[in-house]
C-alpha cells in the first residue's frame, strides 16, 4: 500500500492533478474489515493530503461511533484523490482513471468484509445503482464475496440535518453486520 500511495501522491493520470494542492491516497489499516468510500477531496483534505479531515470527517466520526468504531479501525478514501475545482461532482472520465489505476487496488490490498458507500457517486461505481437512497440507504448488497452498505455522504448532514439520523441507523446496521461475522 505504501508504494500505492507513494504513486498515487504525483499521478498526472486525468485533468484533477493539475489544480490539486495535495492528492489524498487514503488510511487506515491495511488489511482492514471495513472500507470506507467517499466521494473526492474537499478544501481541507486537498490541503493536508488526508481524507476526511474537514467538516464531513467531523460527522463521519460521530457517525463511526454509532458502529462501535473509530477512524484508527478503518480505512478510509474516496472515489477520486484530487479535490475536483469548486468540488463539482467528479467526471466519468476522472472516476473511470482513478478507480482502475487506484481504485481497485487499494480494495484488493484492503480486502475488507464491507465497503461503506458514502452517497450516490460511490454507489452508483461500485454497485452500478441509481436509485433513490431514502428508500436504498441502510441496505447491504453482496458482490464477490463482499457486502456493499448503501449511505448518504455526511455533507448530506449539513443541507438537511434529518439526513444525520438515517445515517446512524445505518451505522447501527454496520454495527450488527460486524458482529455477526
Ligand atoms: N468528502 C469526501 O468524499 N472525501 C473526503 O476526503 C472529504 C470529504
Amino acid at each position: 500500500m505504501h508504494e500505492l500511495d507513494q504513486a498515487i501522491r504525483v499521478c498526472v493520470k486525468c485533468p484533477l492533478h493539475e489544480s490539486r494542492t495535495h492528492a489524498v491516497p487514503g488510511e487506515g489499516p491495511v488489511p482492514s474489515d471495513v472500507f470506507i468510500l467517499g466521494e473526492a477531496p474537499g478544501a481541507q483534505e486537498d490541503k493536508k493530503g488526508r481524507p476526511f479531515v474537514g467538516p464531513s470527517g467531523m460527522i463521519l466520526g460521530q457517525l463511526l461511533e454509532v458502529a462501535g468504531l473509530t477512524r484508527q479501525d478503518v480505512y478510509i478514501t474516496s472515489c477520486v484523490k484530487c479535490r475536483p475545482p469548486q468540488n463539482r461532482t467528479p467526471h466519468t472520465l476522472e472516476l473511470d482513471t482513478c478507480q482502475e489505476n487506484w481504485l481497485n487496488r487499494q480494495i484488493d490490498l484492503v480486502d475488507p468484509k464491507v465497503v461503506v458507500l458514502l452517497g450516490r457517486v460511490a454507489i452508483s461505481r461500485l454497485l452500478q445503482e441509481e436509485g433513490g437512497l431514502r428508500e436504498s440507504h441502510g441496505q447491504a448488497v453482496e458482490r464477490d464475496g463482499r457486502l456493499y452498505l448503501m449511505t448518504y455522504h455526511p455533507a448530506a448532514a449539513f443541507r438537511v440535518p434529518e439526513t444525520k439520523d438515517s445515517m446512524k441507523q445505518d451505522m447501527a446496521a454496520l454495527r450488527r453486520l460486524l458482529v455477526g461475522m
